[in-house]
Order: C-alpha cells, then structure tokens, then sequence
C-alpha cells in the first residue's frame, strides 16, 4: 500500500514537473563519456562511473543540484572505480556528493588530490565527498609539498573516508578560510579514517589543520567528529587548530604521536575525544593556546610525550602577540578530563624571556589523574595564580602551588565496557567531587565505525621475519639468487663457507639475511661499489655474519649499503645484530652506510657488532645540508658494538634549520667503544661523531681511545643530551655547542672520565 502510494506520488510528480524531477542514472566507461555526460547534467542525476581502472582522470565535478535533488558522482560498485595515474577531484556548484572511488596508484598532477574549488573564484558549497579511499597516493618525490584534501566553500561535508599512507611533505587534509566564501563555514568531517602517516622528518607532515595563522582571528564553525586517528606521526601536529569557534568531538587518536593543538583561534571545544598511546615515544594529547578554549571530558591513557607534545599542555603566550606568534591562554575551562598513565602535563610550557603571558582566568577542575607509580606529571614552568585548580583528584602528591585544588587519594582502576578506565570501587571520601573524571557514557567511536567497510584497514605488523625460512648455500652470487625470488619478511640462512656477490643486491622489501648457526662464520665479499642498495619499500636486517670490502672495486667511495639515489617515499629500517665488518679500506672514503638526499630511516639500530679497519664513515646521515629542518633519520642507536681503526665518523648526524616541527632526531650510544676513530685527513669534521641538531642524545657507558672529540651542536628545541659515565682515553674532551640559543650547559654532563696514558 504504502509502495503504490510511493508510486503515485513519484508518477504526479514527473507529469506535473517533466523536466526537473526526471532524474537520471547515466553509466559511463571513459573519460569523454564522462565529459560528455557532465555537459548534460541536472539537479537529481546521478553519473556512474563503471567498475574497471581509470588512468590520468583529472575529473572536474561541478554542477547545480538542490537540497532535495543533488548531483551524485558514483562507482558503479563502491570500492570498484579505482582512478589511477595523473588524477584528482575538483568540485564546484552546490549540492554535490562523491561516492565509492579509490585514489590508488598514482598522484595529483596538482596540489591536492580532492579539493572542494575549481578555482579561487569557483568553489563547492553544500557538498558531500563519502565514502572514498585515498590510499598512498603520493608523489614519487617525497619533499614536493602537496594535501590530499583541500576544503573550501561553506557547508560541506567530508564523511566515512579512508585516508591512509601519505608519505610526502604536506599537510593531509587542510580546511582552508582564505577568502570570505570559505569563512563561517560550517562544514562537518566525520566518521573518517585516518590511517597510518609515517614520519615525515620534516615540518608538513600535520594530518589535518584547520585555517591557517593568516585567518586565525576569523570563524570558522568547523566540525570535526567521530574521526579515528591511526598511527598518524608525520610530525608534532596531528591537529593543528587555526581559526576560530571550531569543534573537535568524539574523536580517538590511536598510537599517534603529537597532539591535538590549539595553535590559533579561539573558542574551541575540545570534547569527548580519547587518546590511547600505547607508551609509544612521542605519544601526546592535547596543547592549550588562546582564549576561551573549552578541554571537557576527554580521555587520555598511555600518552609518553613531554615538553609540547605532552597529554596536556598549557601554554605561556606572548604579549601583545603577532598573529603568528603565541597568544595568551584566558578565560579556558579545563574539565571533566581523565588522565591515565600519561607522563607529562605541562602548565605555562613554553615560559620564556619572549613567552612570559602566563595563563589568565582559566579553570581547571574535576580532572581525575592516575598513574600505576603515584607519578606527578605536573611541570609547572610560571606563574599558574591564573588557573583556578578545583575538585581534581589525583592519586600522587603535587606541587604546593596547585595542591588546594586536589584531592589525593589511593584509587584502583577497573576497565569499563567502553574499554575506558575509571576508578573501582569509587572511594568513598567525602571531599571527593562524584561527578570527576569523564562520563561513564562516553564512547569511543569503534575503529570498524569510520572510513568504509569494503578497504581494509592497515594491521600492525612487524617488518621483519614475518616470512618463510630460505637456506641458502656458499658460492658465487647464491645470495643474490635467492633474494630474487624472496619476499617481503622472509629470512635468508646461509650455511658457513664464503659468499661471494659480483652484483649490487636491491631491497624494496623486508629482508633478514643471517648465519644458518651462530658459530659458524659466514663471510661474504662484494665485487661492486655497494654490496645492498635500499630501495623504496626496502628494509634490511643483518645477523651474524662477517662483511668484508677486499674484492671491492679499487676506487672511493665504496659503501656496505647505500640508499638509492634518487629521493624515497617509504621509511626504512636497518638492524645490525652480531656482525662483524672489516677492511673496507682497498680506497679512501669507504663507507658502511651511505645515504641520499630525500631518504629517511625510522630505526638504525647495531648491537654487538665489530667494525675495523675502515676508510670512510660508519654512519654517514648528512645529506640535508640545506638547513631546511630535515634530516636523514629518526633513530640510531649503538649498543655494545667496537669501531677500530675508523677514519671518518662513526656517526655524522645532521639536522639543520631552526623550526620546531619534529621530535627527533634522536640517538643513542651504549656500552660501545671507539679506537682510533675520526683521524682520517680526509675527514671534514675533525671528529669522531658529529651530532648536529639531534634532539634526544644518551652517550653512556663507552670506552673512547685515541679518537678525535664528540661534537654536540644544539640548535633549536630543548635538545635532551645525556653524557655520562663514559672513559675517555688519549681522547680530547667534548665539544657542546649551542648555536641558536643563549642558554648554556644544557647537557647533563657526568662521571666522564679523561686519561692521558702518554
Ligand atoms: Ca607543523
């Protein structure tokens, strides 16, 4: 019945409105046929896009739907349209929606690969994007500046997307505010997936930002909702908030590093969202900047982040601010938040001779605090008489300054059904506020709830060893052989005997390459100018086997491994584990690592390794020499490994620049010890390890003989260096310098030993 009356009224409609309400579904298999059906397009119609592979499609959507009759661009099958190649997506007009594409396999000739503007004067207002895919569409050249999605226009929606794997520089999804028709806009990004963004190692890498320092002052009416924020750790920023009267709901940022920062704009809400770091390194929550900010009933457990990207940051401006600087907290509500084995929480960070605006008339009450080891995680950097502490309860002591607005209590945490800890049983004291902490209704959006259910998400997995188990034989090229034929995760056995390669080994995949038994020496040999080049997608871990450089070809500047040459998207890692590496010295400048320009490592790792009788550097990581703040790798670590008779560096580190957009780079030097190392005349540096701008440095427990100084340059940032119990032989002493900065001594120096047997 209900269906006849249906029928009729859709049949009354059509005879009294022929033209508008006759809309149409038109399936097209090109590109022309596209154009072509675009041409023709009216208020209600629908262009399918048939299933199959479309290859450099720049499709420009534009048209004039209304409320109740917009114009819809649609896979045939939603996840079956995959646009290829040199493609992207404008929109234009009103009343727009997008469905079911994937972007996959290739990238916007453009700067952006969906942008919601045909041009500056054309822009998409009441328009919908859904239900699409962009999954490493990226650039082949890793430092070109480019987003994925570029908002513009007014009342537009950005919904149930899946975003996944951008690896170039640029910010992922930008909310632009630039002229007065993109201002007060009102748009919603909801329900989408965020999925994992590596370390950019360099500015640009934000995942989403709204407005810009420019339009700061200007509203923007944004809602941001319901997202899941997966692994996403380009750079400090995960959010960076730029405008006025935005709103960020419901959101759960899972394992990524950095924070949600309020960096411009006032009159934010900050609510519901969740934050689980796992303890990850760089794990934050949420940074306070501006006025009338409003932190309620968030979430945040596990976040290790400290200094900026702690869980909660709140800021000192700086007076009288330019609009790009710091502006000063006032008038913000801090409440209703739970914090749960979170390190750090910062009050008046950033207190210096230029950020000395400490926070005014700002609440901060019914928070509930807890850690397992009755931590305190306060750091209270000024004056915080402008923060009203009230109600709050922590199970630690604190700092007599806040201590009147707390209530320090023994309390055991239970697990609740929305996976979120609260106390249990709830103490029964009666100074204690009921209503702390966050909601029991609070709910975190599920994972499987965002983006779209037809495109897997990223799972967690290890890099390597994850494969098959492939032995291989001594002999002339049989390694290479068999890395032809192996794939990502699998683990190479070789027997003992001689391997001799007369070929460079390319990587673009996990691979281990290991001693079949621990006692039995594996020697291999290599007859060009590198034995392994990694390649995009390469990773490569080496386990008890001995490397040596006497049938390399006689000329400079050989290397163990190398980066290709040319700029690479995908971070790599390098373990070294039980490996001895000797007599790269046939000619001078004989490297182990040598890397390229536009490359970047997360992990270098070497432990319990022996390197003698080298003519080049062991770590050569240098190559951004442009002061652009980027840099080769994120982590380096050395443990329990000796380095004799070394003629470059060990390590030649450089970050230059002077933004503060990374956490890194970080390195480690443990239990080690150097001889001879860095007296090569060719070596620039005069030293036997250069750390330029390295942010995190622990050098401890080493034994350093006859070698040339470590040099530390600090540059920017509160640069952590910890050098300690380390004996220093025929050795100069250190050299720390701060480059940038009028501070001084701000390595922790001790139990560093100096002996002059001569
Ligand atoms: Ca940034």
């Amino acid at each position: 019945m209900f269906k006849l009356i249906q029928f009729l009224l859709i049949f009354l409609a059509s005879a009294l409105f022929p033209t508008s309400a006759h809309a149409e579904e038109k399936l097209v298999s090109d590109i022309a046929g596209y154009q072509k059906a675009l041409k023709s397009v009216e208020a209600g119609d629908t262009i399918v896009l048939e299933n199959g592979t479309w290859t450099d499609f720049e499709i420009l959507f534009e048209g004039q739907g209304t409320e109740t009759q917009p114009i819809t661009l649609k896979a045939q099958t939603a996840g079956k349209v995959i646009i290829s190649g040199q493609s992207n997506l404008r929109l234009a007009g009103k009343h727009l929606i997008v469905s079911g594409l994937v972007f996959k396999d290739g990238y916007t000739p453009t700067s952006a690969v969906i942008s919601f503007r045909k041009n500056k004067d054309e822009l998409a207002n009441h328009s919908r994007v859904t239900e699409v895919v962009i999954d490493g569409f990226n650039n082949p050249e890793r430092y070109e500046n480019e987003s994925w999605v570029m908002m513009y226009g007014q009342y537009n929606r950005f919904d149930h997307n899946h975003i996944a794997n951008k690896k170039t520089k640029g910010v992922t999804m930008a909310v632009r505010l630039n002229t007065p028709e993109s201002q007060e806009n009102y748009h919603r990004i909801d329900n989408n997936y965020f999925g994992p963004r590596q370390i950019l190692g360099s500015n640009g890498g934000e995942t989403l930002r709204v407005g810009t320092s420019h339009y700061s002052l200007t509203d923007s009416y944004t809602t941001v909702e319901n997202n899941y924020f997966d692994r996403c750790d380009g750079e400090l920023e995960i959010i960076s908030n730029k405008a006025g009267k935005n709103r960020f709901i419901g959101n759960v940022f899972y394992q990524s590093r950095g924070t949600l920062t309020m960096r411009h704009g006032n009159d934010t809400l900050v609510e519901n969202n969740v934050f689980f770091g796992n303890g990850a390194d760089h794990t934050g929550g949420i940074r306070v900047i501006n006025k009338r900010q409003t932190i309620r009933n968030n979430y945040l457990e596990g976040l290790a982040g400290y200094r900026f990207g702690g869980a909660l940051v709140v800021m000192n401006g700086v007076p009288n601010s330019k609009i790009n600087r710091y502006h000063q907290v006032e008038d913000s509500i801090i409440e209703n938040n739970t914090l749960v084995n979170s390190d750090h929480i910062q009050l008046a960070a950033g207190s210096d001779f230029e950020r000395s605006a400490v926070p005014i008339r700002t609440r901060f009450n019914n928070n509930l605090i807890v850690s397992k080891d009755q931590r305190d995680p306060f750091t209270i950097y000024d004056d915080v008489s402008g923060i009203a502490f009230d109600s709050n309860v922590i199970n630690a002591s604190v700092d007599e300054q806040i201590k009147a607005g707390f209530v320090q209590t023994s309390l055991t945490m239970g697990k609740a059904d929305n996976g979120l800890q609260y106390p249990s049983p709830y103490p029964e004291s009666s100074e204690i506020d009921k209503d702390i902490g966050v909601s029991s209704a609070l709910s975190p959006i599920e994972k499987s709830a965002t983006g779209v259910n037809w495109y897997a998400k990223p799972a967690e997995s290890a890099t390597f060893d994850h494969g098959r188990v492939v032995r291989v034989k001594p002999g002339l090229d049989t390694l290479a052989d068999a890395l032809k034929e192996a794939k990502d995760g699998d683990v190479l056995s070789l027997r003992a005997g001689q391997y001799a390669v007369s070929r460079i080994l390319f990587l673009d995949k996990a691979i281990t390459i290991k001693a079949t038994k621990a006692s039995k020496p594996v020697e291999i040999s290599f007859e060009r100018g590198a034995l392994f080049e990694i390649q995009d997608g390469g990773n490569l871990k080496l386990s008890g086997l001995t490397i040596t450089g006497e049938q390399s070809p006689d000329s400079a500047g050989n290397s163990v491994i190398r980066t290709q040459r040319r700029s690479m998207l995908s971070n790599y890692r390098l373990e070294i584990e039980d490996t001895r590496v000797i007599d790269l010295d046939i000619n001078h400048s004989f490297n182990f690592l040598s890397v390229s320009k536009g490359t970047f490592a997360d992990e270098i790792k070497i432990t319990n390794s022996e390197f003698k009788n080298i003519t080049g550097a062991i770590l050569s990581l240098d190559k951004e020499a442009d002061d652009l703040g980027i840099y080769n790798a994120e982590y380096v670590i050395i443990r329990d490994s000796s380095f004799d008779s070394v003629q470059g560096d060990l390590v030649d580190f450089y970050r230059g620049g002077t933004d503060e957009s990374t956490f890194g780079p970080h390195f480690e030097l443990i239990g080690t010890e150097l001889n001879n190392v860095g007296q090569g005349k060719r070596n620039k540096s005069k030293s036997s390890m250069v750390l330029h701008g390295v942010q995190v440095s622990n050098i401890h427990s080493n034994t350093i003989k006859n070698s040339l100084p470590l040099r530390v340059n600090h540059t920017v940032g509160e640069p952590v260096t910890r050098i300690t119990k380390n004996a220093f032989t025929d050795t100069p002493e250190l050299v720390i310098q701060e480059l940038y900065s009028d501070k001084t001594d701000t390595a922790e120096l001790s139990d560093n030993r100096y002996l002059n047997s001569k």
